[in-house]
């Protein structure tokens, strides 16, 4: 039995048609998990869709009534990227409500997962790019309305830059300049940006492919523009130092983990060239740096369309392992 929460429905399943987005992922990390013995079924939990007021902390009233009635223009459509359909919307109304739970579960537990979610690239009046319903800010908005946090973190290592939740959570920002940090000196500076500034109550990280979607990338708090190519040790350098770097200048009762699959080498919208074995290692340090400061982690899973959807489902799956692995040792501590 696994010491945290999955939370997990079929109906995940994005109804899509033939796309680039694996949408039968979800259901084949679940299946995988409990075959491979990682997880028990008891370790899963159900989640009930979001309702409308959970949404509209987030989107305008005037999105969420276009969702409802099926008013999309073609434009927006287009620009979402995924086709229209009431069942469409079910299912990101769902994958807020798993959202909202696995936040609620992780504060309980110290970190727990929603087996989907991650539609970084929702705004407030529309969709972009695979993303409806910007899954993550509606779990920490609810968070905040319910007097269960004040501040929480997003840490967001899908390949694409975090646009929605930049744009989302941008409040005042002012620049500042970037923190020294214990792993800078290991860093090349030729190898990557880092763009700094000053967040309102929800601090925004975002490590992608600076030359990748969305061409405009709104400042998070901390960017980190990646060249093409970054391999494993590069890319877990600037991670750390990003976490780092963040952790100094803001403390947060939550910390909401993007964990897309798309900086793989082999993913075909990515572009750096990250190993199966470097995105765990990914992983581990960012529930090792939880984990040290005893902040509760909620997961999601974004993005991953690798040539062979397997690996991108190894990939999410390996998040649950490394969670375990370091999340076991704590409790194993605590006996
Ligand atoms: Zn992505």
């Amino acid at each position: 039995m696994l010491p945290f929460k999955l939370v997990y429905s079929d109906d995940y399943y994005l109804p899509i048609g033939a796309h680039v987005f694996p949408a039968e992922k979800y259901e084949r990390i679940h299946k995988r998990l409990i075959q491979t013995g990682v997880a028990e079924a008891h370790d899963f939990v159900t989640p009930i869709p979001a309702s409308d007021q959970d949404i509209l902390l987030v989107h305008t009233p005037q999105y969420v009534s276009k969702l409802k009635t099926g008013s999309l223009s073609a434009h927006e459509e287009l620009q979402m990227e995924i086709p229209y359909s009431p069942e469409l919307v079910r299912a990101f109304w769902l994958a807020a409500g798993g959202s909202i739970l696995a936040a609620d579960f992780a504060l309980k537990d110290r970190v727990a997962f929603n087996i989907g979610g991650g539609f970084h690239h929702a705004f407030p009046d529309h969709g972009e790019g695979f993303c409806m319903i910007h899954d993550v800010a509606v779990a920490i908005r609810c968070m905040q309305r319910d007097d269960k946090i004040v501040r929480a973190m997003t840490v967001d290592c899908d390949v694409h830059h975090g646009n929605g939740t930049a744009v989302i959570f941008a409040g005042v920002r002012v620049p500042t300049a970037p923190l020294p940090s214990r792993s800078a000196s290991v860093l090349n500076p030729a190898a990557g940006r880092v763009r700094n500034a000053h967040a309102g109550d929800v601090f925004t990280i975002s490590l992608h492919q600076e030359n990748n979607y969305p061409t405009w990338k709104p400042p998070s708090s901390i960017d980190v523009d990646l060249p093409d190519e970054i391999g494993d040790d590069d890319y877990l350098a600037w991670l750390d130092n990003a976490l780092s770097s963040g952790l100094r200048q803001f403390e947060p009762e939550l910390i909401c983990y993007i964990a897309g699959a798309d900086p793989y080498r082999e993913d075909q919208l990515g572009g750096l060239a990250l190993t199966i074995e470097g995105l765990k290692r990914r992983d581990e340090l960012v529930f090792h740096v939880a984990h040290a400061r005893d902040i509760p982690v909620m997961v999601t899973f974004a993005g991953g369309y690798a040539q062979k959807v397997e690996d991108t489902v190894t990939i999410h799956c390996n998040t649950v392992i490394a969670a375990k692995e370091v999340f076991s040792q704590r409790s194993a501590k605590s006996v």
